[in-house]
């Protein structure tokens, strides 16, 4: 799957070169490019934003600019453009899975005030949040794209990890355990050593009702 980012903060994409995500991005299973907008800018100081038409606080990304950035990417005909915003749809597990199934994503991440409305208009097929929250730029909401959606890219992750997590079946996950057996007096769950499969299936169903019961009442609804 491909990624291109259009950001004018390219070099805080490099958190996603650790872990899980850098394996697959090393595997060729993923592929991150991030695109500098400033780059884009024709103004001797590479201004990329000017004061808001009408007034008001803070700077707004220049249109002409986004656009030149969008427009020096390949292949982008059969690409999705998201826009990370605040005001869009909120990020959940079924938009997470939906996006996993595409072969080409386009994030644009604004800043400042924002990215003015008519280059957003000529160029996004949708806008999504993470959440109710205002965040300084789109960087942090779209590391936390590709990287819930790339975990559900086939070959990233096997296939057992994401069968049974919190959200599959609108149930959080069961408790989790390892070594050793006795933590500072406290003992793994008797049934977890038992090496009945059955039986701790059903325990781990069990508790992963009750904890999203006890965590979070509105998935059951
Ligand atoms: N003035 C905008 C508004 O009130 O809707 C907020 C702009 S915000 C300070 C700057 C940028 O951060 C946005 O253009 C967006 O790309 C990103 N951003 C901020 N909060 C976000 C969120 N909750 N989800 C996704 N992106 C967000």
């Amino acid at each position: 799957m491909d990624f291109d980012v259009l950001t004018l903060f390219p070099q805080m994409f490099s958190s996603l070169k650790e872990s899980i995500i850098g394996r697959a991005v090393k595997d060729k299973i993923i592929n991150i490019n991030t695109v500098n907008i400033r780059d884009f800018s024709k103004n001797k100081h590479n201004k990329v934003d000017d004061t808001p038409y009408g007034g008001g606080a803070g700077m707004v990304i220049m249109p002409d600019v986004v656009y030149r950035a969008y427009n020096s990417l390949e292949n982008k005909e059969n690409a999705k453009v998201i826009y990370m915003s605040p005001q869009g749809k909120k990020l959940n597990q079924k938009k997470v899975l939906e996006l996993s199934k595409e072969k080409h994503l386009i994030i644009l991440c604004g800043h400042y005030e924002g990215i003015d409305q008519r280059v957003l208009d000529k160029i996004v097929d949708e806008e999504i949040s993470i959440g109710d929250y205002v965040l300084t730029g789109g960087e942090l909401p779209a590391m936390v794209l590709i990287d819930s959606v790339s975990r559900y890219v086939e070959g990233v992750l096997s296939k057992d990890s994401i069968k049974e997590e919190s959200f599959s079946n609108n149930l959080l996950e069961y408790p989790q355990y390892t070594r050793p057996e006795i933590f500072e007096g406290i003992k793994v769950p008797e049934i977890l050593l038992s090496g009945n499969h059955k039986e701790i299936e059903k325990w781990r169903n069990e508790k992963s009702l009750e904890t999203t019961k006890n965590k979070r009442p509105d998935l059951l609804e």
